[in-house]
């Protein structure tokens, strides 16, 4: 499992903290800021967006990720996650971040006290389901 030096993790922490301040949640009013360390060292980063429809409502994490599809990266090196307690990500979000590497290193940021917490998504996405388990075409 590939790991984040604490400089990295710093980066990550602050950039998903500094994201999580322009989040869209007046429904539920719970933050989450998510920034996604690429190969390169760019730094891409998403909030949550909700919606008056509550089911349109996309959290930090793949707002994050698709961004970072976007801007063409497919690969990254580590994922940061702020929001009040540090929670980790849904289980959507799990598997959506899971398509773009397993084992890819996770820091939990708690608002409250600024901890961090580092684990790795295979950890939070255990007998996880991924494109190895599609059948083969012909
Ligand atoms: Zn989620």
């Amino acid at each position: 499992m590939s790991k984040l030096s604490d400089r990295r993790i710093e980066q990550l922490a602050l950039a998903a903290v500094d994201v999580c301040g322009r989040a869209y949640a007046p429904y539920s009013k719970f933050e989450v800021g998510a920034a996604i360390l690429m190969q390169d060292g760019q730094v891409i980063a998403g909030c949550n967006v909700e919606n008056a429809s509550y089911g349109l409502s996309i959290c930090a994490e793949r707002v994050a990720a698709a961004a970072a599809v976007s801007a063409g990266y497919r690969e990254w090196r580590g994922v940061a996650i702020a929001s009040v307690g540090g929670v980790p990500p849904c289980g959507a979000c799990r598997q959506f971040l899971a398509e773009f590497g397993l084992h890819t290193p996770v820091v939990l940021v708690n608002l409250i006290d600024g901890a961090r917490h580092v684990c790795h998504l295979s950890e939070l996405l255990p007998s996880s389901f991924g494109a190895g388990d599609l059948p083969r075409p012909g």
